[in-house]
């Protein structure tokens, strides 16, 4: 079965959201394989968000990142990227569908970055290069 990386954002850990995030998870039938509360270092979040280096929310991301502790975990499941992504919602929180994470639990905060409770790995090289830099 398919893998992926999700990460609960410093903005769900802090409005402990980590329950309700993991139910929604289990409930749709997907196995936790791996879980880690931590502090990431900034190396670790310059290589997960290498690809967006330069672009206008790039650092605000970082520093957010870095703003308090994240939940790591290594989901499995037939279909699990995709699967994951539609539990999500689509990146902003204001126009993210209802019934998703971002839709039910997330809004605008008017800040630089959007801060959307979770991350979810975007196709299977996504996947494996972030699981192996988060659970290293
Ligand atoms: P999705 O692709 O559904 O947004 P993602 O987390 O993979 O999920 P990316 O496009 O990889 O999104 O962007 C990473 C993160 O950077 C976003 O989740 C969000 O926190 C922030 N971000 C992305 N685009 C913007 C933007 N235009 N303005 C502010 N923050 C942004």
């Amino acid at each position: 079965t398919e893998e992926t990386l999700v990460l609960v954002k410093p903005d769900g850990v802090a409005r402990n959201l980590i329950g309700e995030i993991l139910r929604r998870i289990e409930a749709k039938g997907y196995q936790l394989v791996d879980i880690k509360l931590f502090e990431p270092e900034r190396t670790l979040l310059a290589a997960h968000y290498e690809e967006h280096e330069g672009k206008p929310f790039y650092l605000p991301l970082i520093e957010f990142m870095e703003s308090g502790p994240v939940l790591a975990v290594r989901v499995a499941g037939n279909g699990v990227i995709e699967g994951f992504r539609s539990l999500a919602g689509t990146t902003n929180p204001t126009s993210a569908a209802p019934g998703t994470i971002r839709g039910d639990l997330g809004r605008d905060w008017g800040l630089k970055v959007q801060q959307n409770l979770v991350h979810g790995s975007d196709s299977p090289e996504s996947a494996a290069r972030e699981l192996a830099l988060w659970f290293a």
